[in-house]
């Protein structure tokens, strides 16, 4: 079975809000105590992929972006059932560069009634930012072809979705940073709540969780990125993180499982031996492109509510 790929949890403990695709501490232990399948740690999982000795039942857990929510309420459940996981780290928050991609998550998830409210605004601040760019607001486009393997996402996800990553690009920040100025909020306060910290990073991999490279900035359409960008996005992400835990790292999860054939390349060149896709297919054999089922999906095929 493929690995659980994780994002968001909700529940007390640090005040997590739930959101769409998040899962409570309760979720996560039906998962990992369910009959059909079994939890092995991610070295076991990998080594029995490598050699062909995988069991059907057996699938091994991973955490995406480094989010604080994730040591609030995944991290406790995970340690005790003495599962090792792994961390798939993005680290421009441990450095001076500025991104505001949870702070974007955030504002989305806290400062709106839902998503449809949030969609309604962004679509809107996007006719806005077309009009003064001399641009035409789509009207012709099929959003429901769009991304048909993520079975979960709404008409409007997939709207949103083909908006920032066909249309916008780069300027889909403008456009949030619009929607955040608006709303007045003080992003460097917020930024300081959203991310696991440095010391939690090392404290992770000292505890034996095996920590993934993401990039340093976590763009959303890394398969258009050309070689020289994204081997200075990973290095500098290699770079960090390698420092904060003192030892080789050796995953990789492709932020929204996005690559190219110069990802591959540098993959090899810089050592990564295990990346995962953020997509649920057969396993092709290829150790840089292994394929996971996201946690939701994998809450209705265990029929867990
Ligand atoms: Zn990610």
């Amino acid at each position: 079975m493929n690995p659980i790929m994780f994002h968001y949890f909700h529940g007390d403990y640090g005040n997590h809000k739930p959101c769409q695709g998040s899962m409570s501490a309760n979720h996560l232990e039906q998962i990992i105590q369910h009959q059909k399948i079994r939890v092995l740690d991610v070295d076991e999982w990998v080594f029995k992929l490598s050699n062909g000795t995988l069991q059907d039942c057996e699938t091994c857990l991973t955490f995406d972006d480094g989010i604080r929510e994730q040591w609030d309420i995944a991290l406790p459940v995970i340690n005790a059932f003495d599962i090792k996981a792994n961390f798939n780290l993005c680290s421009f928050q441990f450095s001076k560069e500025k991104d505001n991609f949870e702070i974007y998550r955030h504002f989305r998830n806290y400062y709106f009634e839902d998503l449809e409210d949030y969609y309604e605004e962004y679509f809107s601040q996007c006719v806005i930012y077309f009009k003064k760019s001399n641009l035409e607001t789509p009207t012709d486009i099929n959003f429901s072809n769009y991304l048909p393997n993520s079975t979960f996402y709404t008409l409007q996800d997939r709207k949103f979705r083909y908006y920032r990553d066909e249309i916008l690009k780069e300027n889909h920040f403008l456009i949030l940073d619009e929607m955040l100025k608006k709303q007045k909020i003080d992003t460097v306060k917020l930024e300081k709540k959203l991310w696991i910290k440095k010391e939690e990073v090392k404290d992770l991999a000292l505890q034996g969780h095996e920590i993934g490279l993401h990039t340093h900035q976590h763009p959303t359409n890394l398969d258009k990125w050309g070689y020289a960008r994204q081997q200075d996005s990973f290095l500098k992400n290699q770079a960090v993180l390698e420092s904060i835990i003192g030892k080789k790292i050796r995953h990789c999860a492709y932020p929204c499982g996005k690559k190219n054939d110069h990802t591959l390349r540098l993959m090899k060149e810089i050592g990564v031996k295990y990346a995962y896709s953020a997509h649920d297919y057969d396993f092709d054999g290829d150790l840089l492109n292994i394929p996971r089922i996201d946690c939701t999906d994998m809450l209705k095929k265990l029929n867990i509510k």
